[in-house]
Parts: C-alpha cells; sequence; structure tokens
C-alpha cells in the first residue's frame, strides 16, 4: 500500500449470501471495527435487494454499499436487469463489474464490461473492475498479457475525470474461493502491471491514485503479508467477508494493527 497517494479500501463481496434480517447484527458486530474509516475505506457489495437495507444499517459505521453487477442500460424493457440509477437510487456508492464468475456463468465479454463500467460512471457509481486469469492462463505463463486486454478492454473511452473513479481488483479466478491465495510477489508483479495499463491510458497522475485490490481467498492470515505489497492497496474479499470478525481483521490488517 502506498498511502500517501492512496486510501486503503477493504471491500467485501457477499456474492449471493445473507437476508435483509442479519443486517443489523453484522453491522453490530463490524461498528467497532470500521470506526474512525481515516485511513481505510470500507465497503460491501450486498445482493441488489439488500442495497437499501444495508445503506441505512452501514451508515452510522462508515461502511459503504456497492452492488455486485449492474445492467449496461439505464432502463427500458429488460425484464429481470436490475440499472445503475436504480442501484444508485438505493443508497450504493460502487458496483463490482467483470467479476470473473459473471464472465464465466453468465457471459459477460471484456465489450460488455466496458459498456457496463460506462453505464456505472454515468450515473455516479464507482465501478470495481475484475480482472484476473484462469489456472490454465497462469500455467501458460499469460497473466499479465490478459490481465493488460481486460483492464485495456474495461477503461476504453473514459475521460481522465472518469478514470480517477475507477478501482481495480486483480483477482486470480483459480483463487477465488479455495483457500489458495496468490503469493505477495506474484500479486504485486500483477498489480505493478495493471497500474503500468493505466498509466499508459490516463496518464502517471491517474495511474498514481488509482486503487488496485488484490481479491481471492484473502483472510484474516494472509491479509497483512499482501497488503504489505507496495502496488495492491487493499482487497476484494468473498468467503471472508460474510463473517464481520474475520472481515474486521482485515481491516485492522489495512490499518496497519
Ligand atoms: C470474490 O468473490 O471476489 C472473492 C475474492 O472470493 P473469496 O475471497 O471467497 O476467494
Amino acid at each position: 500500500m502506498n498511502p500517501r497517494y492512496r486510501k486503503p479500501m477493504i471491500a467485501g463481496n457477499w456474492k449471493m449470501n445473507m437476508l435483509a434480517s442479519e443486517l443489523k447484527a453484522y453491522a453490530d458486530a463490524l461498528k467497532p471495527a470500521s470506526v474512525p474509516a481515516k485511513w481505510c475505506e470500507t465497503l460491501l457489495c450486498v445482493p441488489a435487494p439488500l442495497v437499501p437495507g444495508a445503506a441505512r444499517a452501514f451508515k452510522s459505521c462508515r461502511v459503504a454499499v456497492g452492488g455486485q453487477n449492474l445492467s449496461e442500460y439505464a432502463s427500458g424493457a429488460y425484464t429481470g436487469e436490475i440499472s445503475g440509477p436504480m442501484l444508485r437510487d438505493a443508497g450504493a456508492e460502487y458496483v463490482i463489474v467483470g467479476h470473473s464468475e459473471r464472465r464465466a456463468m453468465f457471459g459477460e465479454t471484456d465489450e460488455e464490461v466496458n459498456r457496463k463500467v460506462k453505464a456505472a460512471l454515468d450515473c455516479g457509481l464507482k465501478p470495481v473492475i475484475c480482472v484476473g486469469e484462469t489456472r490454465a492462463q497462469k500455467m501458460l505463463g499469460v497473466t499479465a498479457e490478459l490481465v493488460t486486454l481486460q483492464l485495456r478492454a474495461a477503461v476504453s473511452g473514459l475521460t481522465v475525470r472518469e478514470a480517477k473513479q475507477l478501482v481495480v481488483a486483480y483477482e486470480p479466478v483459480w483463487a477465488i474461493g479455495t483457500g489458495m491465495s496468490s503469493t505477495p510477489e506474484e500479486v504485486e508483479q500483477v498489480a505493478s502491471v495493471l497500474r503500468a495499463v493505466i498509466r499508459r491510458t490516463y496518464g502517471a497522475a491517474v495511474a498514481r491514485g488509482t486503487r488496485i485490490l488484490y481479491g481471492g481467498s484473502m483472510n484474516e492470515k494472509n491479509a497483512s503479508e499482501l497488503l504489505a505489497q507496495p502496488d495492491i492497496d487493499g482487497g476484494l474479499v468473498g468467503g471472508a467477508s460474510l463473517h464481520p470478525d474475520k472481515f474486521a481483521q482485515i481491516i485492522a490488517a489495512a490499518r496497519g494493527e
């Protein structure tokens, strides 16, 4: 982390878990850990129906709320879709775009991810853009090329002002939900590749300010050494974010406690 230029962020991704009735107990358990938010921004990306309740429940512990996906369209005849303006209206500040589960299970392409990034920015949501390689791609040694292509496509055609809103998450697909995280050295190498993509596209000042998170089996035990890397500015945490005590320990690690 480089707190001089970037405020660390610990983001949780609840995926398709949790109910509205569980929000209060979670917020009560997390509260002592999340105040003050001066040194670390905390975000929970919750299922869309939980966004309004989460925005209310987490307000007093200064945890921002995000969605996990959005439609590339702002409104219209798209049954079952949820638009960026709807998430914003419900209290979301951020939205995950291009998570590997959406790419793999719902066929999201790089072009669609780019349209969703633009749809998010258009309504004032800050996108958390996910990129990462599969195990097969890692074995082939193409990680750097692949994440470069993914990120270049995702951020194509933005203004500098828009690019400043982005958060990037490096999430090796093989590390998600498996209990096997990447090594701090490997993560740092990829994060510096991603920062270079932002630098080449939007300039040094934007690159210096862009937060790059690591995601993939980050937990309360490995968070400190992952977060110690200079280009890793936080974490995108799946499984461990469902447990407020573990999530609180990861937040503490981001604060250097
Ligand atoms: C994720 O879903 O983005 C993720 C990183 O999950 P986990 O922490 O469970 O690997």
